[in-house]
């Protein structure tokens, strides 16, 4: 057994351990194992599976970033409104959308972080 299929051995019990699964069919392009992982299907050949993982990661921290970048932008532009709004009913709406939006900021930056505890903690 040469190194190349020692290592997809390695990638097909890692996505095992991961909570992979077998699907029992072939590959069509090479024939090789497909396995269904994280609801995708992925073959050991033609998929490099230690980077559908780190992927996944990226692409959530991304979502969190481009939320918070989306919320930050509204919350000027409320603050802005709230600072030349001179009728009390429409300031008083101003400002609940205000807190909403930092509500909402605290909670995407506290998922960010149980998010990077999960992954750490799983690290597999
Ligand atoms: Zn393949």
């Amino acid at each position: 057994m040469d190194t190349k299929e020692k290592e997809k051995m390695k990638r097909t019990s890692d996505i095992l351990l991961k909570g992979g699964k077998l699907l029992g069919e072939s590959c069509p392009k090479c024939g090789g194992l497909l396995l269904q992982y994280q609801g995708r299907t992925v073959c050991v050949n033609c998929d490099n599976i230690n980077e559908i993982g780190k992927n996944m990661v990226v692409s959530t921290m991304d979502m969190t970033l481009r939320i918070q970048s989306l919320v930050s932008k509204k919350i000027e532009e409320v603050a802005q409104n709230l600072e030349k709004e001179e009728d009390i009913e429409k300031q008083t709406h101003l400002a609940e959308l205000l807190l909403k939006y930092i509500e909402v900021l605290r909670k995407v930056s506290r998922s960010k972080k149980n998010e990077s505890k999960k992954d750490s903690k799983r690290n597999d």
